[in-house]
């Protein structure tokens, strides 16, 4: 049995299960999440004879990182890393002023297939379980020594597709015997899965959500979303504001800004009006360009002119700071280049 991810309380069990006292069970809980030893044969404080056992039951899976890139101003550090089965995904520290926060990649790759998005490109491999999203934390916290503050679930995959395991792996953060984490520093982003939020608002987490929305209209976000034909806007914004209503949490949406596809005046006048009832925030990011993907970001000038009319029709409104652009922090990147050059 893979042993990461298990409680303390099922460690104590599985101690005794195997014949030990129950406190060797915390001992290894404390190897494992606290000192960031994952083989058993360097556990020294544990006998010999349960090492051995150990080993012939069962294993700890813990990712490796096979890539490591830091931004210039040493604020952003991106991971690749690959699982016991070969799944890679890549997930992102940043340091803010209020502490670390890390962006999280619920699956290997993404069936929703955004235009835009390096993630989308090869459909889905799988989804993770939340177990393999919190490693992702845990190799931050393991090799750098420091709390993590926040979560963004942003990385790879589209969280409402792989939701029992994500709603899993947000309880186990919150864990007061684990990362102790508040819900309230937790954002699930989604591309807009309708019946999920739903269900999500029933879960009654202090959360936020944050909606990508990236068009003010079906026309548009059906060129660049597939998701859309699905999941209509009007159909989604009545789901948000159910959401909102239910929760009453403030919610974000963010938006990319595309030349030429979504950054015209008027689109930030339908913007406006479409959103004005959710009340949310309006988080603008300017694209991040990938290589063989043939859509750019605006000028300077015009996203600043589409965030000062947003705000000029009482919006708020804000260019999202970008941090790590080159280190291709964007989802999915780093990942996507890691495959086009080596062969798998
Ligand atoms: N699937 C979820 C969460 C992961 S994507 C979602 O779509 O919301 C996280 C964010 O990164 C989304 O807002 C997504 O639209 C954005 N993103 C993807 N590709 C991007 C790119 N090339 N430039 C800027 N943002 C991008
Ligand atoms: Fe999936 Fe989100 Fe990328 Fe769209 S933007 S392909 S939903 S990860």
């Amino acid at each position: 049995m893979n042993l990461w991810g298990k409680t303390r309380e099922e460690l104590r069990q599985e101690s005794v299960r195997l014949g030990f006292p129950a406190y060797r069970g915390q001992q290894l809980h404390d190897y494992m999440y606290h000192r960031g030893v994952h083989d058993f044969a360097e556990m020294q404080q544990l006998p010999r004879a349960l090492r051995e056992v150990l080993a012939e039951v069962h294993s700890v899976d813990f990712p490796i990182v096979v890539k490591r890139q830091l931004s210039n101003d040493g604020q952003t550090a991106k991971i690749l890393i690959r699982y016991r089965d070969g799944a890679l995904v890549e997930s992102v520290l940043m340091h803010h002023h209020y502490g670390y926060s890390v962006c999280v990649s619920t699956q290997v790759g993404c069936a929703v297939g955004c235009t835009f998005c390096a993630s989308g490109q090869n459909g889905l491999i799988r989804n993770l379980t939340a177990e393999e999203m919190l490693a992702q934390l845990y190799v931050f916290k393991l090799q750098l020594g420091i709390a993590i503050h926040s979560l963004v679930l942003m990385g790879s995959g589209e969280p409402l597709q792989n939701y029992r395991e994500v709603v899993r792996f947000m309880h186990r953060c919150a864990d007061p015997e684990g990362l102790q984490m508040s819900y309230r520093n937790m954002t699930l982003s989604t591309s807009g899965i309708t019946d999920e939020i739903y269900h999500l608002a029933k879960e009654r987490l202090p959360i936020t959500l944050a909606l990508s929305l990236h068009a003010p209209n079906d026309t548009i976000r059906n060129r660049i979303m597939p998701i859309s034909r699905r999941y209509p806007l009007p159909e989604l914004m009545r789901a948000l504001q159910a959401y909102s209503e239910t929760t009453r949490r403030r919610m974000t949406c963010e938006y990319i800004l595309i030349r030429g596809v979504n950054d015209r005046p008027e689109h930030a006048d339908e913007l406006a009006r479409l959103v004005k009832p959710l009340r949310c925030h309006i988080n603008l990011i300017p694209l991040n360009e990938n290589e063989g993907i043939p859509l750019f970001r605006p000028s300077q000038t015009v996203i600043d002119a589409f965030c000062a009319r947003l705000q000029h029709s009482g919006i708020a409104a804000t260019v999202r700071k970008e941090m790590g652009k080159e280190i291709q922090a964007a989802c999915g990147q780093l990942r996507l280049r890691f495959l086009r050059q080596t062969p798998v």
